[in-house]
């Protein structure tokens, strides 16, 4: 059995706790590896050291930070097929899905290669007489990202980058999971030429994230993960007068418009529900047809596609549609939903739940279901599954549909399949959401835009990567200043006559 380390000091490091969480091979149920969690002492001493590493790396120049950063990304490159390996091994994605998470955590690495040109402030020359002001971004100190299973590369560097790049020392505690792709990610990240102790890689469950938000050299949270831990972290961070940014959960709609291309909006809804076995804080799990023929004429052309999903490991190759979801409880749970949903009479058309797979009877899948007619005071309309089920809420209007996302507790992403640019229009305008898709199912933003969620879907003022992650990642000090005539006036501009 592998027994997995912290990466403390640009050293793989042996937990001492005594305490491991197993990973799995979510596609066997094979346990495939132990990850030590993280005691008080040892996260305070990493924090510690990190801290003692952090002002030598924030006086280099910003330049030879991005430098970094880019000799960072040529190994992601490089690396590739290793990294999406990993993180198929650990997670189930399929290879292809494993590649698109480390290729959109590449993405970000990418913006902070120019990350000098976010951290050069403001200037004012003569805002009073003879005085300037200036205004200039520096790093806070040692930051911490906590970071969910469900995409082991991209989260982790969405964190690292900008934080590292803006001058700060960062702890990073992985989802328990799927621990290894951030361990490699570290190792890259040293050969990239990271002074040790810059970027500190702790595992840990609870103890150790609370140690995190209890330590006073922490100046800053960046977590994401689920909602109510999510709130919970937000909370205690800043009552410990911490700066925090917290991402939780979502319940994505997509409204289909009378006009929608069907096929096209069938496709993505289908790409968008079930892509990663529902494992995705951008998938689709409702979908919200306008007009019952509407409504019909969707049904009728998702199950056909549902029902030719292949479920499979990641090592069956790109025959595979999506694999497991992470661990037998979540199975559990996600098959408990879905019987509620039919306890509670939604349509259930499609029914995954007695999905097996020859050879893999002990891996974690899930096969896909459809519900039809589903009512948002159900338990399916109202938790967020997290696994591959998708429903359907009919509506008679565009607005009805529209106050249906409005009154979510969830805002992180939601879509639109139209031929009215108008509607479209008014929808990207009116609704309270954090990422709009017109005619585009998982409208996650390119990495010099920003991310991140409305309403339960995210707590704290700035979005994750882009220019808002620079904002996160640095405190504003501004300089008023005023020169003295003196010197200037008192000069001699000639040669002194020789007396
Ligand atoms: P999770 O909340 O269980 O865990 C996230 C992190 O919090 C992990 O590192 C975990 O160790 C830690 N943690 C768990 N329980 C804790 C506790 N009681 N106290 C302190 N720390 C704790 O989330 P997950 O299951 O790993 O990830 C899936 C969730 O993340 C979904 O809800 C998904 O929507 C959400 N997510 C959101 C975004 C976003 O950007 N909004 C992106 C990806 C995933």
């Amino acid at each position: 059995m592998q027994e997995l380390t912290h990466f403390i000091n640009g050293e793989h490091v042996k937990g001492t706790s005594g305490r491991f969480a197993d990973v799995y091979n979510p596609s066997t149920g094979e346990i495939q590896a132990k990850v030590p969690l993280a005691t008080v002492a040892e996260m305070d001493a990493a924090i510690a050291a990190a801290a003692e590493a952090q002002p030598a790396w924030a006086a280099t120049n910003p330049q030879r930070r991005a430098r970094v950063m880019m000799k960072f990304a040529a190994l992601i490159e490089e690396h590739m097929d290793e990294l999406s390996e990993l993180v198929s091994r650990e997670h189930g994605k399929t290879l292809p899905d494993g590649r698109g998470d480390v290729q959109r955590g590449l993405e970000v690495i990418e913006v902070c290669m120019g990350a000098p040109n976010m951290l050069k402030g403001e200037y004012m020359n003569d805002g009073g007489p003879g005085i300037d002001l200036y205004a200039m971004r520096q790093p806070l100190g040692v930051v911490a990202g906590i970071t969910p299973f469900n995409f082991p590369a991209m989260i982790p560097l969405w964190k690292m980058g900008p934080a590292l790049a803006s001058g700060n020392a960062m702890i990073l505690k992985p989802s328990e999971r799927c621990p290894s792709t951030s361990l490699r990610l570290a190792e890259l990240l040293k050969e990239s030429g990271l002074p040790d102790g810059v970027l500190q890689v702790v595992n840990g469950d609870k103890e150790a994230v609370d140690t995190i938000l209890d330590n006073e050299t922490i100046q800053a949270v960046g977590f994401v993960g689920s909602t109510p831990i999510a709130q919970y972290i937000y909370g205690r961070a800043c009552t410990n007068g911490k700066r925090a940014q917290c991402f939780g959960g979502a319940k994505n709609h997509m409204i289909i418009m009378p006009d929608a291309d069907m096929d096209k909006a069938a496709d993505a809804l289908v790409g968008a529900g079930f892509g990663a076995a529902g494992e995705r804080c951008m998938a689709i799990s409702v979908a919200v047809p306008v007009g019952q023929k509407t409504a019909d004429a969707l049904i009728e052309r998702l199950v056909p596609r549902i029902e030719k999903l292949k479920v499979g490991p990641y090592t069956a190759g790109a025959d595979v549609d999506y694999g497991p979801v992470i661990t037998a409880q979540a199975k559990d749970r996600i098959n408990g939903l879905v019987n509620s949903g039919v306890e509670q009479g939604a349509n259930l058309v499609v029914d995954g739940r007695d999905f097996s797979l020859q050879g893999y009877e002990d891996g974690f899948f899930v096969g896909p279901s459809l519900f039809d007619n589903v009512t948002p005071d159900m338990d399916i309309y109202q938790e967020e599954i997290f696994g591959p089920v998708l429903s359907t809420v009919r509506t008679e209007t565009y607005e009805e549909a529209l106050d249906l996302i409005m009154k979510n507790q969830y805002g992180n992403g939601t879509s639109i399949y139209t031929a009215d640019g108008d509607t479209a229009r008014d929808f990207a305008n009116k609704v309270n959401v954090g990422m709009v898709g017109i005619n585009f199912p998982i409208p996650v933003p390119l990495s010099y835009f920003t991310f991140g969620g409305w309403k339960k879907s995210a707590f704290g003022d700035l979005n994750q990567y882009g220019p808002d992650a620079f904002r996160f990642y640095t405190k504003t000090k501004t300089v008023t200043a005023r020169w003295f005539s003196g010197i200037k006036d008192g000069g001699e501009f000639h040669f002194k006559q020789m007396d």
